[in-house]
């Protein structure tokens, strides 16, 4: 039998068959157009880079959100006949891989240097081979509609290529230099740690309070600190701008005790005046955050020890002594000579290292370098004259400040697993940064070279891809078509490590490429002049939370697993979920519920079309699907159903195209569950039943088959998987198309926009809706129908209830309908709209106490909008701006609440 769908709904095995279907028929690769002679076979094209995850990776809620968003943005081009290229990828995630792999070694007894590096190296490679598609397999299993024929890893042999060729150019236009940089550093193991590496423990120890003099005066400035063998290398005392207690020592010097070096007073926001003096000080060579100061003040850095942590030259009599050693003989000799003030109980922050616990000390090292400022110049000056557009628009703010304070960026990472540098020492002290290898020294000649041991910064590579993706450094084809990529989605939390840096490299490495003309003006870029940006538009998505607007972490055991919600209520639920609830600019609080409510929608859909493909084959025995534009309408209710589907076709179009993905979703799920299903399918049923002329039958059938396919559409990008199960199931073995997602999305028609068929609908759904609650509130049994008069106040309300007379007997549960030639409003129970009275004629008493209480606040409702339409229409500033439309509306309005308002006064009055 053809539309046999099952009876109930189960997402898990229908979203399991189609995410593998969409992927072995390859439906979502793209092959890349020619250049086109014609103008009119140039499509536009649409192109997305999906933010690589790590190769590490699960996917969480915020994956999901990001995805999701992506999907049904990326859907909906390629249903509106873009060339929709979504490109997928893995990140290689220096730390975090090589630390799964040191993992994996310890629970063998090992460690990454018992293998050397190119051995660690081929484990992490096998590692990735084993683990590293997870996150890919979830995503292929939710259906995300990525080519995954270019799927790429961030280390590809082409895509280092790539990185070792941006390299070497930066390096030789002067855009990549070696310099000090403070990084964790272990004085056993006799190596920089990343951040990750270092174990954070508090422990009980002292703050020690030292006073230093002001030159030139009498005064002292007291500074605390709990390493204080570290003031050797202090290099200036910093006050808050703002400290009034400070104000007059602006620019003088200080005296650094035990040293006798002058060193300045500075103003920098390090000094908060509410801890402790309000004076702190600054050593740059021996703490991060002193050492961001030093480079705001360009203070010189002072290192005090060595390797080991032992004092070294610059630390003057302590020099040799080992860092606790000289902590120990620094009290003494301030203490000696009177510059120790304070000595309290203090709980200590303490750094240890994650391999062999000794405490890591901050240190100077050489590190490379990005010179950032005429990178940034570029990028700021992109998004200001708005080559890149941000939404929603307050992180563009947030992104200008950022390229206005920017640092030289540190590029190197002391690690194994990544981009390794293309600079090799000479012995000779000479550096060559090279494509390949070289083989000898350019400036000795010697052969002696080795390779620097230190690999990129993961986002260095990632803030290629929009071009090396499509093949930079070769001139492609791609480049040519796909690039500027259309659109980014991401997360805030990136919009600087990420985003920013392939604004930088996209705008300079692209610098004077050019699109293909046809296809920018096809996709509707025509009037931007920038090509070389990576995207034209950043969507910044926002964050996931519980139900309670907490942030999701482990540690508070609140993170909601996608996964799990999947399981439980299907993928099509879960996206909807996070549409609906995605309002830009604001967080999304998580709720199951939700989803709950979203499968209920998927079923009501599902049923739905069980009832439809039940009538078809009873009556036309196969679906017939034309195009909605010629959809015959031979009711009110096919004048009006068609008339809302255009205009929420409409209403979709414009939210997804402004990523109001609430908008979209809530329209979408208004108009096929309230609309379509609760008043169409039950406005139809009696032109399909038994006994009606088959031509009858059959033309109800296929609207409502026509209405069914089309809706379909508009629903797909949000929920592709049983959007894509019952439109194959209309076309039962012959879809025009192998997938919906590759039919044609909605467009509005304007011509089938009926305002009348609209007004008319409403007035009778008013009717059946106010008898509906007027016996709940009588407590009528379902299966008594009363009777009703009603009172219209024109004879074309009147003329409509008649035409539509057994649609209202059905579905109020009316056994008659009498007009009355006044009006019911003040006899109970009754319901009282602008166009009619309708009155319930029922026996039983009523409730006279709670219907007072109804009218009395639907009164009060009707007050404040009359004020508030008298103060608009006596605004003369409003009357200026407003449309015509607006105001007569109001007016309009204003009259018929008069009206309304009368008849609850008589009413209540009645009711005494
Ligand atoms: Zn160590
Ligand atoms: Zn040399």
């Amino acid at each position: 039998m053809p539309h046999d769908l099952p009876k109930a709904y189960e997402p898990g095995a229908i979203e399991k068959r189609w995410a593998e279907y969409w992927i072995s028929e390859k439906l979502f690769s793209v092959q890349t157009p020619l250049p086109s002679s014609s103008e009119k076979d140039t499509r536009p094209v649409f192109t997305l880079l999906l933010p690589p995850p790590n190769v590490t990776g699960r996917l969480h809620m915020g994956h999901m959100l990001n995805q999701t968003q992506m999907d049904i943005i990326v859907r909906w081009h390629r249903m509106r006949g873009f060339i929709t290229l979504w490109l997928p990828g893995t990140d290689h995630a220096g730390i975090a891989t090589q630390m799964m792999v040191e993992r994996q070694l310890a629970s063998e007894g090992k460690k990454r240097r018992d293998l050397g590096r190119e051995k660690f190296i081929e484990r992490v490679w096998e590692w990735k081979r084993q683990y590293g598609s997870a996150i890919t397999d979830q995503m292929r299993r939710l259906g995300a509609s990525v080519d995954w024929d270019r799927e790429y890893f961030t280390m590809d042999e082409h895509l280092n290529r790539a990185v070792r060729e941006v390299f070497v150019r930066l390096y030789e236009e002067g855009l990549i230099y070696r310099g000090k940089y403070i990084v964790n550093w272990c004085p056993r193991c006799g190596t920089a740690i990343s951040d990750l590496e270092v174990k954070h423990e508090e422990v009980a120890g002292k703050l020690y309070e030292i006073r230093y003099p002001v030159a030139g005066t009498n005064e002292f400035i007291t500074v605390a600190t709990t390493r204080p063998e570290t003031m050797l290398g202090d290099t200036a005392v910093a006050v808050n701008e703002k400290d009034e207690r400070y104000t007059h020592l602006h620019g003088k010097k200080v005296l650094l005790p035990l040293m006798n070096r002058e060193i300045p007073i500075i103003t920098d926001d390090l000094a908060q005046p509410e801890f402790g003096t309000g004076a702190v000080k600054i050593t740059p060579a021996h703490d991060p955050n002193d050492f961001q100061a030093g480079l705001r003040h360009q203070l010189p850095q002072i290192d005090v020890m060595d390797e080991h942590a032992h004092m070294n030259q610059n630390a003057g009599p302590y020099a040799g002594l080992d860092r606790f050693a000289a902590r120990k003989k620094v009290l003494e000799d301030l203490r000696e000579q009177g510059f120790l003030v304070g000595e309290k109980d203090y709980i200590v922050p303490l750094g240890k290292c994650d391999r062999c616990g000794v405490v890591v000390e901050p240190r100077l090292s050489t590190q490379w370098f990005i010179k950032i400022q005429p990178l940034a110049a570029r990028a700021k000056a992109a998004v200001e004259n708005g080559e890149i557009t941000i939404v929603p628009e307050n992180y563009k703010t947030i992104y200008l400040n950022w390229m206005n304070n920017i640092y030289d960026w540190c590029i190197s990472r002391q690690l194994w697993w990544g981009h390794r540098i293309p600079a090799w020492h000479c012995s000779c002290g000479e550096i060559v940064v090279a494509r390949e290898a070289p083989t000898k020294c350019t400036k000795c000649y010697g052969g002696k070279l080795t390779q620097d041991t230190d690999v990129l910064d993961t986002w260095f590579s990632s803030g290629l891809l929009p071009f090396t993706t499509l093949g930079w450094p070769e001139k492609t084809r791609d480049q040519e078509v796909f690039y500027p990529t259309t659109l980014l989605i991401t997360a805030y939390e990136i919009l600087f490590f990420w985003v920013a840096r392939m604004i930088m490299f996209g705008c300079h490495f692209m610098d004077g490429h050019q699109q293909d003309a046809k296809i920018k003006a096809a996709s509707g870029w025509a009037e931007k002049k920038d090509d070389s940006v990576p995207f034209r538009q950043v969507y910044i998505h926002s964050l996931v939370r519980d139900a309670e607007r907490q942030k999701m972490s482990k540690t508070k055991g609140n993170v909601v697993d996608p996964l799990d919600v999947i399981e439980r209520f299907g993928t099509d639920a879960t996206r909807f979920t996070l549409a609906a609830m995605a309002a830009p600019g604001t967080d999304i609080a998580f709720n199951e519920s939700r989803t709950e409510g979203y499968r209920a929608f998927a079923n009501k859909i599902w049923n739905a079309a069980r009832f439809m493909f039940m009538n078809v084959d009873r009556i036309a025995g196969a679906a017939s699907v034309a195009p909605i534009t010629s959809l015959q309408p031979a009711t009110l209710e096919d004048r009006w159903i068609l008339s809302r589907f255009n205009r929420v076709a409409r209403e979709v179009n414009d939210a997804l195209a402004t990523y109001r993905f609430h908008e979209a979703a809530n329209q979408i799920y208004d108009f096929f569950w309230g609309e379509f299903c609760d008043w169409y399918l039950e406005l139809i049923k009696p032109r399909m039943a038994e006994g009606v002329s088959e031509e009858t039958a059959r033309s109800a059938c296929w609207n409502l088959v026509v209405l069914f396919e089309a809706a379909l559409r508009l629903l797909h990008p949000v929920m592709p998987f049983i959007t894509e199960e019952v439109w194959q199931a209309i076309y039962d073995g012959m879809p025009p198309q192998k997938s919906i997602a590759l039919a044609p999305y909605p467009q509005a028609c304007e011509k089938q926009i009926d305002l009348a068929a609209e007004t008319e609908m409403s007035v009778l759904q008013d009717l059946i809706v106010s008898v509906r609650n007027l016996r709940a509130e009588l407590k009528v049994e379902p299966k008594e129908r009363v009777p009703i008069e009603v009172f219209s106040h024109d004879p074309e309300t009147w003329k409509l209830i008649q035409n539509n007379r057994d649609a209202i007997l059905r579905l109020a549960n009316v056994g008659h309908i009498s007009e009355v030639s006044e009006s019911r409003a003040r006899l109970a129970p009754s319901r009282s709209t602008a166009r009619f009275d309708v009155h319930v004629v029922y026996e039983k008493k009523i409730d006279v106490a709670g219907e007072r209480e109804r009218l009395t606040k639907e009164l009060e409702k009707m007050e404040k909008e009359i004020a508030n339409g008298q103060r608009q229409l006596s605004n003369e500033g409003f009357l200026a701006k407003a449309p015509a439309h607006v105001v007569e509306g109001l007016r309009k309005r204003g009259a018929e609440l008069q009206l309304l308002r009368e008849k609850a006064v008589n009413k209540l009055a009645e009711l005494k």
